[in-house]
């Protein structure tokens, strides 16, 4: 799919990797959407990439329906979709007084990152299925999962949970949507310099960049939007889950 001129969805794009994603596919002369609960940094970027920001709560399928109906009257239909919304909090089973994890922290996460994930994919599908075509696709999703999905850390039992259900969902999905031609890829990030980690100290960041072999660092955000780039203009790529973490394999904790 050709980026240049076509309408993009970024979740969770006021920040971090969705920042990056958009500001990439500004600069490749898509008319990129941000949706995000962070309206501050979300206009900001907005305003710097030519874009548009929507207040949007991703696990809220009233608003999501409608920022993409707001998106598609500035933008023209959308048929990029990047999800990039999400948490991760770590907290593990049971506490240090051996008392269970408050359900609701484990099912936050799952309905932000999970089921967010399927409500804007759902919401920007069914504006898309019916539309021209361009060339042989209509549209492609990509979704952010973590080499979490694979190999989750103590603490990580709701956040793992959530990003294998989004590298799970992805092949059904695309498989569904093969007579749309729309496809959906997976991305899964090992350890990336985001406003998550740069909270950290320096030794705590260089620490954790070195755990992964080579390249022995974190990633850039950049480099997760090169990645994102590369599977919207290779129609071949399709229902893949692609790691992208320097080899990392993350220990139990
Ligand atoms: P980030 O915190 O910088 O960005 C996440 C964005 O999502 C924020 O702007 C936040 O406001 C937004 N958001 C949170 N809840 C939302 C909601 N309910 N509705 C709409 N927007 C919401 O984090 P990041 O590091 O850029 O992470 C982006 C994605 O990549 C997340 O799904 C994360 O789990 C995943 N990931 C990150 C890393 C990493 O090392 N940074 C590694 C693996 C996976």
């Amino acid at each position: 799919m050709d980026i240049k001129n076509t309408a993009a969805i970024v979740t969770g794009g006021a920040s971090g990797l969705g920042a990056a994603t958009a500001s990439l596919l500004a600069q490749r002369g898509a008319k990129v959407a941000l949706f995000d609960v962070n309206a501050e940094l979300g206009n900001q970027l907005a305003d710097e990439i030519g874009g548009s920001f929507h207040s949007v709560d991703v696990t809220d399928p009233e608003m999501v329906k409608s920022a993409v109906q707001d998106a598609e009257g500035l933008h023209g239909k959308a048929r990029i979709l990047v999800n990039c919304a999400g948490i991760g909090p770590p907290a593990k089973v049971l506490n240090r007084d051996g008392s269970p994890l408050p359900l609701e922290d484990f099912a936050k996460v799952i309905q932000i990152n999970l089921i967010g994930t399927f409500n804007v994919l759902s919401h920007f599908a069914a504006r898309l299925y019916e539309a021209e075509p361009v060339g042989e696709e209509r549209g492609v999703i990509v979704n952010t999962a973590s080499v979490a999905a694979f190999e989750g850390q103590i603490g990580q039992a709701a956040y793992s949970a959530s990003k294998s259900g989004v590298a799970g969902m992805a092949l059904p999905i695309a498989r569904e949507f093969a007579r749309y031609a729309i496809r959906v890829n997976t991305i899964a990030p090992g350890l990336f310099l985001t406003p998550m980690l740069e909270t950290l100290p320096q030794e705590a960041q260089d620490s954790l960049g070195k755990q992964a072999p080579f390249p022995s660092r974190l990633g850039k955000p950049e480099e997760y939007a090169q990645m994102v780039e590369a599977i919207i203009s290779n129609p071949m790529l399709n229902a893949e889950t692609i790691r992208l973490d320097g080899a990392i394999r993350m220990a139990p904790k």
